[in-house]
């Protein structure tokens, strides 16, 4: 059965200053995502440690939320079949020397903190990423 799904995307600080917004909104219009809401915005630092409150215990977690809020961000509410494991693969690894050819990451991302990207990893963080940056009236319908 086909199902629609929503997820969470970020064009992260670097790729923003890369001036690649616009190549990594259209790779999402050509691999069939919807844009359901988008809005550039830059988050505090608080703000950012909320965000990525999973990865609170980790030894990167000051660092990440420090380049998070280093500059404006754009988070974009997207909608596909397995949308969420779809921008999985068109993102690539976190790792951009990992990032197989044809991914974004593998395009603009310049090291595993660097990595132009954020996309949701499963359908309950998909679920809080999505309250987190948009109100349900935001969404298209
Ligand atoms: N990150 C980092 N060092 C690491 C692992 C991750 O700086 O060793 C950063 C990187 O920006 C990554 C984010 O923390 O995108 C969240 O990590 P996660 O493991 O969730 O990777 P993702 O889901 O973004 O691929
Ligand atoms: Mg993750």
């Amino acid at each position: 059965m086909k199902t629609l799904q929503r997820t969470l995307t970020i064009i992260k600080p670097d790729a923003v200053k890369k001036n690649a917004v616009g190549d990594i909104i259209e790779q999402f219009e050509k691999q069939g995502f919807r844009i359901l809401a988008m809005k550039m915005l830059e988050i505090s630092q608080h703000q950012a440690e909320q965000f990525y409150a999973v990865h609170a215990s980790r030894p990167f977690y000051s660092s990440l939320t420090k380049f998070m809020s280093s500059g404006p961000i754009v988070a974009l509410a997207l909608e596909k079949e397995n949308a969420i494991a779809d921008l999985r693969k068109l993102m690539g690894a976190t790792n951009p020397a990992s990032a197989e050819e044809g991914t974004i990451r593998k395009k603009w991302a310049s090291d595993i903190e660097n990595n132009a990207i954020h996309g949701s990893d499963a359908d309950d963080t998909a679920r809080f990423e999505l309250s987190f940056f948009f109100a349900g009236y935001e969404l298209a319908q």
